[in-house]
């Protein structure tokens, strides 16, 4: 299966108070959008297009791989993954879209992904459940009711999708549509979304503190790998 992974990393990182953009911050020396693109080759993709704020271009451009294409993106996440998936290569078959804040994702969730592709899923996404009792609140905080958990499942990426599905959810989305995730963007269009099993070490970099926790972790897998 040829699969190309499409990098969202063109958001701004505002919430991560950092003058960088969120995908060139560092962790243990090396911006977030290197660790994701290892992880995504380690997994067994087979190409990768990484898509960034068209003013940093060129600082993206000297971190990466030469094999690795660098493409501008827009103002939402949806529109930088449909500029990422335009300059996907003509010969992938299965496209995975994965955030470049999961720096750590590990090779075998990405696996996992390409695994229920193969076997012919046309949208597969990695989620875990949710530990936490989740309540639903009013406008001034007060709990109005609590939401059965066993249902409920946390999304992560990187999602993947047969090819031609993912294109014509998107051709057939509002040009202006904003989702979170691709697998809003294919269920639009009626499409089925298969689960596989998701890693806490995917979690994704928001605040300042998911940094601190990445490093831990680093520091952890690096002492496990360390005979
Ligand atoms: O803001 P949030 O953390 O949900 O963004 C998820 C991912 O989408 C990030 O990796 C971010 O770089 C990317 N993004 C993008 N283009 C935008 C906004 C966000 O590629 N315009």
């Amino acid at each position: 299966m040829h699969a190309v992974a499409i990098v969202a990393a063109a958001g701004s990182g505002s919430r991560l108070g950092a003058e960088l953009p969120k995908a060139l911050v560092p962790l243990a020396g090396r911006p977030l959008v290197c660790w994701a693109v290892d992880g995504l080759l380690a997994g067994g993709v087979t190409e990768v297009v990484v898509v960034v704020p068209a003013a940093q271009r060129e600082a993206f451009r000297a971190v990466l791989p030469p094999a690795v294409a660098v493409v501008d993106g827009g103002a939402s996440r949806t529109a930088s993954v449909r500029a990422g998936l335009a300059a996907a290569g003509a010969a992938a078959t299965a496209v995975l879209v994965h955030d470049a804040a999961r720096p750590l994702t590990p090779p075998e969730v990405v696996a996992r992904v390409l695994g229920a592709l193969e076997a012919g899923a046309p949208a597969v996404v990695p989620v875990l459940p949710v530990v936490d009792t989740t309540v639903l609140v009013d406008d001034d905080g007060l709990v109005v009711d609590a939401v059965p958990r066993a249902p409920l499942r946390r999304v992560q990426t990187p999602q993947g999708f047969d090819r031609r599905t993912l294109a014509a959810a998107y051709e057939a989305l509002e040009p202006d549509a904003d989702l979170t995730d691709d697998a809003a963007v294919v269920r639009r269009s009626g499409v089925a979304v298969t689960t596989v099993a998701g890693d806490e070490r995917a979690a994704k970099v928001t605040v300042g503190h998911d940094l601190t926790l990445a490093e831990l972790s680093l520091t952890a897998a690096l002492r496990e790998a360390t005979p």
